[in-house]
Parts: C-alpha cells; sequence; structure tokens
C-alpha cells in the first residue's frame, strides 16, 4: 500500500466512520465540515444544561455494524435497552398500540381491516428478500394486502405528512426495511425494545473523533468546502469558502447528494443530472423539554384531522432524563411554505397538539424549548431507487460520493452510515 493523501468531506457518521478505518490502514486523512461540531443530521446541542441530539434517535436490534464499531471503541456498554409503549391517538382519543392484543381491541376498524393490517406487519417482519418489492410501489403493496379502510386508519397519514406530493411514488422495498427495522427489535410480539446509547450519539462522536486525532488525523470544523475539483478525469483537490486550495489524492464526499453538484460543477454531465433529479425532504423538529410526561408512551403515531404531523416522539420514555424531552418533527420539503415558517409558530402548533394529546397539558409543563431544520433530511426513494443514483465510486478517478440515499433499501440509520463509511474506506484501501 502506498500511503495517500485523503479528504472527507462532512463529519456527519459516514464520515468520521470512514475517515477513522483510512486512518487505521496508514493514510493521511483530513475531514471538513462547515458546522462547529461533529455528527451531522446526529448531531447534538446544549439544551439549557442537557446535551441531547437535535433529532431523536434511537437503536434497533438488528443494528450490527454499529454494534461492532461501539465494541471496537469500548463504548459498547453505554448502549441501553429499554421495553418501550407505544400509543396510536386517533380522532381525538389516545389508545395504547404495538402489540396485537391493543390491536384487535381498537374501536375504529372493523376486525378484517385489522387483522389484515397485523398480518401485512407480521409477514413483512418475516421477509428477506428484497428485488421483487423494488418494483412496486409501497401504497400499491400496502392497500393489495390491507384494504382501502386498514390503510386510511393506520398508514395513510405517514404518507400524505411525510412525503406529500411524492406519497405515490415511493418504494415498497424501503418501506418494508422500516417495518423489519423495528419489528426484529421487539423482544417478542408483546413487548417492543428499542435502544439508545447513553450520552446520546454525542457519545459515539467524542470516541470517533479522540481516536481520529490520535491516528494524526485533522477534523477542520467551520470549514464548508466550496468546490471539488477535478482535472482530466481524477479529482486533483478541494476548495474552501475562503477560497483556498487543498490538494488530495482522493476525495470523499458525504454531504446530502443534492448539494454536490453544487459543489463538483466539474463532474461529467450524466452524474450531475442524476444527482440533480434526487429528491429530499427537510424536516423541522420541535424540541421541548417539560416537567410532566406527555404521555406514558416513546412512540405516538396520530391520525387525527386537526393534527399535521403523522407522530410525536417521547424520547426520556426510552431513555430516562432528569426532565422530559418531546420531539415533534414536522416533515416538508424545504421549498414548502411552512418550512420557512417561524420557530414560534412551528412551536405553538406543538403546544395546541400536546393539549390535544393530553388535555391535562399546560404551557407551565414547558422548561425549555428549540426547533432545528435540516434541509434534506430524508432522501425520497421511489421503486428502484438505486438505478436513479450515480455510482458511489465515481468514474473520476479518487472520486467517491455517498449519503444516506445509498443505503437503500435501507432507511437511514447511523448504523447504515457506518457501514457505507467502512465500505467506502475498504475500497480505497484496496485501490491504493
Ligand atoms: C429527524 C431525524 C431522525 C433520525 N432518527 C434516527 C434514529 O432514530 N436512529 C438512527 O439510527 N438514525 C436516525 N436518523 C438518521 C441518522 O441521523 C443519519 O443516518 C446519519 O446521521 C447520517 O450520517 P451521514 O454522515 O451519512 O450524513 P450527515 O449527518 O448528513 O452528515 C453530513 C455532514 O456534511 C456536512 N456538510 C454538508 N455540506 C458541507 C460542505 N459543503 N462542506 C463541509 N461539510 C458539509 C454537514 O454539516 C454534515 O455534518 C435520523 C435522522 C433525522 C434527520
Amino acid at each position: 500500500m502506498t500511503q495517500k493523501k485523503i479528504a472527507v468531506i462532512g463529519a456527519g457518521a459516514m464520515g468520521l466512520v470512514c475517515a477513522y478505518d483510512l486512518l487505521k490502514a496508514g493514510h493521511k486523512v483530513d475531514v471538513f465540515e462547515q458546522e462547529d461540531r461533529a455528527g451531522g443530521m446526529s448531531a447534538s446541542f446544549d439544551f439549557d444544561g442537557l446535551n441531547i441530539e437535535r433529532f431523536y434517535h434511537f437503536v434497533c436490534g438488528p443494528d450490527y455494524p454499529l454494534f461492532n464499531l461501539l465494541k471496537e471503541l469500548s463504548i459498547y456498554d453505554r448502549l441501553k435497552w429499554t421495553e418501550t409503549k407505544m400509543g396510536f391517538f386517533y380522532n381525538g382519543k389516545l389508545y395504547k398500540w404495538g402489540n396485537p392484543l391493543f390491536l384487535l381491541s381498537f374501536p375504529e376498524a372493523d376486525l378484517l381491516s385489522k387483522l389484515r393490517y397485523g398480518l401485512h406487519l407480521f409477514l413483512a417482519s418475516k421477509r428477506t428478500k428484497w428485488r421483487d418489492l423494488d418494483k412496486v410501489k409501497a401504497i400499491d403493496w400496502i392497500k393489495k394486502f390491507v384494504g382501502s379502510k386498514a390503510y386510511d386508519v393506520f398508514w395513510e397519514p405517514l404518507f400524505r405528512l411525510k412525503f406529500y406530493e411524492y406519497s405515490d411514488n415511493i418504494s415498497a422495498a424501503w418501506i418494508w426495511t422500516r417495518i423489519k427495522r423495528v419489528a426484529l427489535s421487539r423482544k417478542n410480539i408483546f413487548t417492543e425494545r428499542m435502544g439508545y446509547i447513553k450520552g446520546g450519539s454525542a457519545t459515539l462522536f467524542h470516541a470517533l473523533t479522540a481516536n481520529i486525532a490520535e491516528k494524526g488525523g485533522k477534523i477542520y470544523f467551520n470549514n464548508m468546502v466550496r468546490k471539488i475539483n477535478i482535472r482530466n478525469g481524477r479529482v486533483s483537490g478541494i476548495e474552501l469558502k475562503g477560497g483556498q486550495f487543498k490538494a488530495y489524492d482522493f476525495v470523499i464526499s458525504t454531504i446530502p447528494l443534492p448539494y454536490v453538484a453544487d459543489i463538483a460543477d466539474d463532474l461529467p454531465g450524466k452524474i450531475s443530472e442524476k444527482l440533480r433529479k434526487i429528491n429530499n425532504v427537510g424536516v423541522v423538529c420541535v424540541i421541548l423539554k417539560l416537567k410532566s410526561k406527555l404521555t406514558e408512551n416513546f412512540w405516538l403515531n396520530i391520525n387525527d384531522s386537526s393534527i399535521a404531523i403523522p407522530g410525536m416522539i417521547e424520547y426520556s420514555n426510552l431513555n430516562p432524563l432528569k426532565e422530559q424531552i418531546l420531539y415533534v418533527p414536522f416533515y416538508l420539503h424545504k421549498d414548502h411554505p411552512k418550512y420557512r415558517q417561524t420557530d414560534k409558530a412551528f412551536i405553538d402548533e406543538v403546544l395546541s397538539y400536546a393539549k390535544r394529546v393530553n388535555p391535562e397539558f399546560s404551557e407551565d409543563w414547558v422548561l425549555g424549548q428549540k426547533v432545528h431544520r435540516y434541509a434534506c433530511a430524508q432522501p425520497v426513494c421511489p421503486p428502484e431507487y438505486l438505478k436513479m443514483l450515480p455510482a458511489l465510486k465515481t468514474e473520476v478517478n479518487g472520486l467517491y460520493i455517498a449519503d444516506t440515499s445509498y443505503y437503500y433499501p435501507e432507511d437511514r440509520s447511523i448504523s447504515e452510515s457506518v457501514r457505507l463509511g467502512r465500505e467506502i474506506a475498504e475500497s480505497i484501501v484496496k485501490e491504493s
């Protein structure tokens, strides 16, 4: 192996894991991050003395790449598991949810619809192959099995309030992996079990950044990459926001794909064309610190005509904290007019929803409030999504591009970021 000079763009989970493995293999690695901290989507912030993720994060039973990394970094003991509860707020009433008995006793759907819904989830959790689902639209797949009535009660808001105009063209394979990941996390069919990292994702990022520094890697925070330079079919380096050019043998971009076309304007036309066709939804996430529990649930599914979100996440019912933490995500395309609403408008909306879910809730329960936004929070994955993506190892020598899209058919998760970050590092090690 000859030692190479490598730039990684983005200090999220994928970029840091990739840098860590490349350093272990003996390469010289610099990481460039536009923000002042590591973590990207899973970064944390100081919530009036509580260090916590900007967006909710939980761990599932099949997240093996993450488990292996935690072991390697000697922080596996920070992984904790909780038997969590789920709720369903349907037309003004809160129901217990998440096991077959609760489903059967739910009064707002007929028995056949409930059986079809439950059986669909059960069979999806047992399925192992996804190629045939890759050609199918998720709504068609679900409706065909559960029927329109069950779809309207149990599924419709999730699609409408997360994917809006894209709802009709989401891949069934992608929805299937979401069902399966959560289902395989269960202790048994009656008990849901979810994991979290003590100290949050920050625990992982502290360990990763410390290991990177120890191995001689450098992370340049507050350093936005403005351009990826390409010369004669080969990557030559990067240009920073201030105009400084730095030469590299390899450049790995882990930033959201829609931004890559803007900073790599010398890419071959067909790659840029593909990149510009990738759609993402953004997220505006309200986080409240409360003095009492809103509900007993970790996850609350919602189907209620007066509530414009498909769910709320009461994180402290998974990870017990001194105060209650409630995340309320609004998934919106960044060009949706609502995305530009003020933080206060989002908070006021959430307060009215909290009151509807728990009539005892009052604003004096709120000890802290904050709103975070991420413009590319979730790639929109239509059927046969992989065909839409340019190759991860691009035809430009030395240039790799990846974001959460490449987890397909898996949904975004820290564990998938770890897996892919490691795969990219391995591919470069083989090349050099
Ligand atoms: C609302 C929400 C909830 C989630 N819930 C979970 C969950 O429960 N469990 C789970 O496992 N995962 C969850 N995820 C997914 C998880 O956070 C992601 O899969 C993971 O963090 C992605 O890491 P990444 O490194 O691939 O990308 P990112 O985190 O997006 O990292 C990309 C980095 O690139 C930086 N960047 C962008 N442009 C530039 C530039 N020009 N120059 C320099 N730097 C740049 C960004 O600032 C960012 O730090 C959730 C994500 C969101 C948004």
